[in-house]
Formats: C-alpha cells, sequence, structure tokens
C-alpha cells in the first residue's frame, strides 16, 4: 500500500518536472536567442541625444517638466549636488560619528502618506539635511574605527554616476556586451595585481578559471557553498543512485574556524548542510591539525565533509588561516577549499604580504571586497573560480544551456550568482585602478597598515592597556587591562559621546575592542587623536569603577551560584553540546564574563529572564554585520547525527544495497518505489551500522 503511494507521488513529479520543462526550457531559450539575433542583426547605431524627440507630444517639453526633474534643472542641481558632496566630506569631522537619535526618530518627522503632486529638488534637499543627516553614521568620518573601511572615492563615485546614468541592466552578455566584457578585463588585472595563480584568471589561454563581481562577500561565501555542494552531490548521486538526495545531503558537513565571518554559517543553513566550526591557535588562525582531526572524527560518524571556508584577514581580529597546512589537506581529502578574504585580500596588490596567501594554489575560490579596503564604493565584492564550469552548474536553471557555456564564445554572468539583473559594478574598479594606479593604491595600502601599527605602539606604550591580536593591517584589537564590563563601559561612553566609533568583538572568550583604520585620507594626527580620546575615557572608567566596587561582592556570589544551578537544568535539556563550544558552565563562573551587576539577590524568575535576554542580546549581535562573536553561533546547527538518525539511514542504504543487487540480477526498481520507513528491516546492530556508513562515506577511499 506504501510503496503504491509512492509510486503514485513519484509519477506525479516527474510528471511535473516534465510539464515544467516543456513549458520552460525549449521556448524560451529558443524565443529569447532569436529575439537576440534579429535585434543584433536589425537594430542600428541609435542617433546622438541632441537629436532625440520627447516620444509622446502629449508631454510637456522636457525642458519645461514638472514632475521628475527637466535635463536643465539636472544639469544645474547635479552641479550643485557635487559642490554639495565635497562639503559634506571636507567638513564632516565637524559632526558627530554616531547620530544622538533612538529607534522610530523619523517616523513622526515625515507625512504618513506619500505626496500626491510633485514636489520640488529644494524641499527635498532640504529635508535630507534637516532629516536624514541627523540620523546618518559617518562611515567616512576620521573618528570612525567602526567595522572596516567602507570604500570611498572621487573616481569611484563619478564612475557609479556614469553607470547609473547608462542604466544597463547587464544579465547577459548581449544585454550589455560592454558590461560583461569590461568585468573579464578588470577582473584579470585586479586577479593579477593581488597575485592570484594564474588558473584563476579569465584570459589564461585554455585556462577554466574566471572572475566575477557579485554584490557581498556574503553571497560569494554561498555561491561557493552551492558549487561545492552541486560536485559533491554528483559524485554521491552516481555512487549512490537509489538514495535520496535528502539523505545524501543530511551526510554532508562544511567546515571553517571560529572567527570566520557569520555569513559562512549562513550559507551553510540557507544551504542546508551541516557546518563545523573549528578552534583557532593562540594567534586565532585556523590550523591543518585541527582540520585533518575533524575530518577524520566526522568520517568515523558517518558524514561527508565537502567544503572548508578559511579566511585571509578575519573579521574580529585580521587573522590568517594557514592555508599552506590546510590546502593540501583539502587536496588529500578531495574538499573544496574558499578563501574569504574580504577585507585583507585588497592588501595582497603589496607584495610583502602575498606570504600569507601561500596555499592559494590548493584553492577553488576566493573572494574579496574592493569596496572595503580598496577605495571602492559599495557594492563590489571580486570572486575567482579556479573552474567556472563547475559554479555555474550549480546555478544554471536550463540545463540545455550548459552545453553552450562550456563551449560558448561569451559569458552569461547571470549563471555565476543569484540574481539576474546586474548593475556596472566594473566601471568603478576600472576607474579606481587607473586613476589611483597600482601603486597609488599600495601607498594607500601600506599607510593604514603603519598608521595601524602607530596606534598599536600608542597602546604597548600605556600600561592600562594590552593589544589582543597579532597587528598585520589595518585592524587593531585591544582592551584594557581588566574584567568585559570595565571594556563594555569604555566603549559604550565612548560611542555615546560621538565623538569616535568602534565595535566590539569576542576573542578567547573575552571582550575586545576592535580599531580600524579606515578613513581614506587618515593622518598620524587623527590616530593621536583617536588614542587621546580613549586613554582620556578609560582613565575617567577607571576611576569611576574603582569608586563603586566593593560592597555588592557578597550577593554577587550567591546570585550566581543559583544562575549556575539554572544553567544545569537547562543544560541537561540541552540534546547536543557540540565539542568546539565552550561550556556555558564554565563561561559562567569566569569572573570576566560576568552578568551585569546584581544589585540584589534575584529570584530565579529573575535570573531566568535575565538570562533570556542575554541570549537575545547574543542573538541580536549576531545580526550585526562583521562582528563575529563565536558565542553568538548556535550549536545546534553542528548537530551531529545522533543513534535514531544513523540507523534510518543505515536502513536506507541496506535498501539501496538490496536494491543494486537486485539490479544485477536483471531488475529494475523505481527509485522512490520503496521506503525505509514502513519498512521492517532487521538492521540494528552497530557493526552493520558502521560497515554502512564506511561504504556510504568511503571512509578508506575518500570521495
Ligand atoms: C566583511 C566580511 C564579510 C561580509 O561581507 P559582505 O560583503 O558585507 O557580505 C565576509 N567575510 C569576511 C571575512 C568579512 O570581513
Amino acid at each position: 500500500m506504501f510503496g503504491n503511494a509512492l509510486k503514485n507521488l513519484n509519477d506525479y513529479c516527474q510528471e511535473k518536472s516534465q510539464r515544467l520543462r516543456n513549458s520552460l526550457s525549449p521556448s524560451r531559450s529558443s524565443q529569447s536567442s532569436t529575439n537576440m539575433s534579429q535585434s543584433e542583426t536589425n537594430s542600428e547605431i541609435p542617433s546622438p541625444p541632441t537629436e532625440m524627440q520627447p516620444q509622446n507630444p502629449a508631454v510637456s517639453p522636457e525642458n519645461n517638466k514638472k514632475e521628475g526633474m527637466s535635463r536643465d534643472e539636472f544639469r544645474k542641481f547635479g552641479k550643485e549636488t557635487v559642490d554639495y558632496i565635497v562639503d559634506y566630506l571636507e567638513t564632516i569631522h565637524k559632526r558627530r560619528v554616531v547620530p544622538a537619535i533612538e529607534p522610530g526618530y523619523l517616523k513622526d518627522l515625515i507625512p504618513q502618506e506619500a505626496p500626491n503632486r510633485p514636489e520640488s529638488f529644494e524641499t527635498c534637499m532640504e529635508d535630507f539635511e534637516k532629516l536624514i543627516m541627523p540620523g546618518i553614521t559617518h562611515w567616512q568620518h576620521p573618528r570612525f574605527h567602526a567595522y572596516f573601511p567602507a570604500g570611498n572615492s572621487f573616481p569611484s563615485i563619478i564612475a557609479d554616476m556614469l553607470s547609473d546614468a547608462i542604466g544597463s541592466v547587464g544579465f547577459s552578455w548581449a544585454a550589455c556586451p560592454a558590461m560583461t566584457e569590461l568585468e573579464l578585463v578588470v577582473l584579470d588585472w585586479f586577479g593579477k595585481m593581488i597575485g592570484l595563480p594564474k588558473e584563476f584568471l579569465p584570459y589564461t589561454e585554455d585556462g577554466k578559471g574566471g572572475g566575477v563581481i557579485q554584490s557581498s562577500a556574503s553571497e560569494c561565501n554561498f555561491v561557493t557553498l552551492l558549487a561545492a555542494r552541486f560536485e559533491v552531490m554528483k559524485e554521491l548521486r552516481q555512487r549512490f543512485p537509489f538514495v535520496e538526495d535528502g539523505l545524501l545531503l543530511s551526510k554532508l558537513i562544511a567546515y571553517c574556524s571560529k572567527e570566520a565571518h557569520s555569513s559562512v554559517e549562513k550559507a551553510c543553513m540557507i544551504g542546508m548542510v551541516k557546518l563545523r566550526i573549528l578552534e583557532t591557535d593562540s594567534k586565532f588562525r585556523l590550523r591543518g591539525e585541527t582540520l585533518r582531526n575533524a575530518i577524520q572524527e566526522d568520517r568515523n560518524l558517518g558524514l561527508i565533509p565537502f567544503f572548508v571556508s578559511t579566511t585571509l584577514g578575519t573579521t574580529s581580529c585580521c587573522s590568517f588561516d594557514v592555508l599552506s597546512e590546510i590546502g593540501p589537506i583539502c587536496k588529500n581529502n578531495d574538499l573544496w577549499l574558499h578563501v574569504d578574504a574580504a577585507y585583507a585580500g585588497s592588501a595582497m596588490i603589496c607584495p610583502e604580504f602575498r606570504p600569507l596567501m601561500n596555499g592559494i594554489e590548493y584553492a577553488m575560490s576566493f573572494n574579496t571586497n574592493p569596496n572595503k579596503w580598496m577605495l571602492l564604493n559599495f557594492d563590489c565584492s571580486t570572486m575567482w573560480v579556479r573552474d567556472r564550469f563547475k559554479l555555474t552548474q550549480a546555478l544554471v536553471v536550463d540545463p540545455l544551456y550548459l552545453q553552450h557555456s562550456w563551449a560558448g564564445e561569451s559569458i552569461d554572468y547571470r549563471h555565476w550568482g543569484i540574481p539576474l539583473s546586474r548593475r556596472f559594478r566594473s566601471l568603478k574598479l576600472w576607474f579606481v585602478i587607473r586613476m589611483y594606479g597600482v601603486e597609488g593604491l599600495q601607498k594607500y595600502i601600506r599607510e593604514h597598515v603603519r598608521l595601524a601599527k602607530r596606534f598599536e605602539m600608542l597602546l604597548k606604550n600605556d600600561a592600562r592597556f594590552e593589544v589582543i591580536n597579532e597587528v598585520i593591517m589595518g585592524l587593531v584589537c585591544f582592551r584594557l587591562k581588566g574584567d568585559d564590563k570595565i571594556n563594555k563601559s569604555l566603549l559604550t561612553i565612548l560611542n555615546a559621546s560621538g565623538r569616535i566609533h568602534m565595535v566590539p568583538a569576542s576573542l578567547s572568550d573575552r571582550y575586545v575592542i576592535r580599531f580600524c583604520v579606515c578613513a581614506e585620507n587618515a593622518t598620524d594626527k587623527d590616530i593621536d587623536t583617536a588614542f587621546e580620546i580613549i586613554a582620556q575615557t578609560a582613565e575617567h572608567v577607571l576611576h569611576e569603577n574603582a569608586k563603586s566596587s566593593i560592597a555588592e561582592e557578597d550577593e554577587e556570589e550567591a546570585a550566581l551560584e543559583e544562575m549556575v544551578q539554572d544553567l544545569k537544568i537547562a543544560e541537561n535539556t540541552n540534546i547536543f553540546i557540540s565539542p568546539e563550544e565552550p561550556e556555558p558552565l564554565r563561561t559562567f563562573k569566569r569572573q570576566d564574563s560576568m552578568p551585569q551587576k546584581l544589585e540584589r539577590q534575584l529570584s530565579k524568575d529573575e535570573l531566568l529572564a535575565q538570562k533570556q535576554q542575554e541570549t537575545l542580546a547574543k542573538k541580536r549581535s549576531f545580526l550585526v554585520r562583521m562582528v563575529s562573536d563565536p558565542k553568538c553561533y548556535n550549536p545546534k546547527i553542528v548537530r551531529h547525527l545522533n543513534m535514531a538518525n544513523h540507523r534510518k539511514m543505515s536502513q536506507d542504504l541496506y535498501r539501496d544495497r538490496t536494491m543494486m543487487q537486485a539490479i544485477s540480477h536483471g531488475q529494475r526498481p523505481n527509485r522512490l518505489s520503496q521506503s525505509p520507513i514502513g519498512t521492517s528491516l532487521n538492521w540494528e546492530t552497530e557493526d552493520e551500522d558502521r560497515i554502512v556508513a564506511e561504504v556510504q562515506t568511503g571512509v578508506q577511499t575518500p570521495l
């Protein structure tokens, strides 16, 4: 009976997918290609703009336009806006770095309904200055040291203006040829500038490599994961043709370090694969040995390792995973090695930093954001792959198209990412590279590194501070010697003052403050001023702290004891705690991660409420872009197989083997004609489970 139902389902699925295929692929591809060739052959070069007339005679002449903006008005206001931009940047240091407003500030300042009648440009600009500017965080402010730099430069702004004016949408070569071709050129340039192996570069003869601009590093992480997943699934499907995809998928496991960007976790979450977050060494780097052990352990558990996302220049502290160790392990185990160098990748244009990239020759994919550290305005996230076919096969929606893409003359970037529509982002990369020259960009990077070292030196000369990371690029992680609380106070007061802006990170379970050199033209004086502000505030915080301690110590002790009890209860109800995760208990016992000051003995309910709030706070900060606090990671995502899952899987595999045997005896069962659910296979011994797991995962013969 059950088999019958499944057969019906199977028929239904096949029929439906056939219908879909019929309705979509052939007609769509043939239609678009005929349209394309027609328009290519028939079209004439458009007349120059001066000869253009308004299409619709009913519309008032362009220059008397009442709605939007006339050409003459645009000339005028456009120039005024450029002046406004220059004035803004010139006087930006006079503003607060972060706004002094509260959530919802804007709602009551702006009408509840959109205007029916057109309004003037002047009133828009007036409101922009009056209402919007007070709510702006000024990322280009000389005292902005949070996150990473948000690239910004005049050549980039101008190129973006041109791109906006052209207003083309370049998803395929034909949709806007120059857009695709310039992207190829600049990715070849930039790839060479940062010393990528030639296999990655688009113009390498007989090469399979290629580069593409995505809108964010998160997208790069995601699409490379999809490519790796497709590749391993392809192989698994061949090996286990009767095991359902979902089951195969459930065995895949990816790796990254605990300092990897949260977008890696997000990619795995969306991609529905397990992620194991690995420990780092004392310099916050992922080492080969750690990865090797994890792979071994996971294979023994019956999992299938397939992907490693490494980081060159981690978000929290700009550490560099040791690629030269990790690379060979990925090669031996046939794992897709991805390198996320969102921030630090741009620095590789300076040859002295290239040794940090040793091992890149093992990578399958690499990404860096020139919109972070190479003066390009957001968005521009460049990404290269060693084998472009492996990327596009995971993202192409029309299988018929594959054959063309493989042999084709041109590149259709719509198959390289998630969105269809694409902006002309290569234009600003081209302008910036040309107008600064490689030398100019090298100078910019080196200057930022020098300034970071200067800041590090100032901290090291002050006994109250300690520097937590190895300062290699433009990022310094520091803290006041003392507990987390005092460091939190310091940062809160600094940010609230509006004079400077920084964000925290968590390193080795300690709260640290990140200081990043961000402004394009930052000077020694800027760095000294920043240090001065920090040092003065620290003095104040230390003083206040000395005044108000002592009294509550006993009460804190008692409240903590109860909290520990609560946590024990919570822990027992937790099905799985990753061995990689710090134990909550230990964490809470530590001095430096003590919860907020406890004024009096709290009731159990209050303690629970407080704990919930803390959990929420952690979840919230998890969403904050680029502030990676590994403790925010949800340990459940690193869920290993429990025994019940394992058994179910084994049954499925047993069925699979039975079917294979059946095939070899001349029968041909349907892929979905039998299910492990409902069948009562006598398959309970652990030994058999293990054997099956080995067959499935190929412990002896790595996939
Ligand atoms: C900033 C950063 C990201 C995220 O970049 P988006 O372009 O904002 O998605 C990813 N990885 C690392 C290492 C980063 O520093």
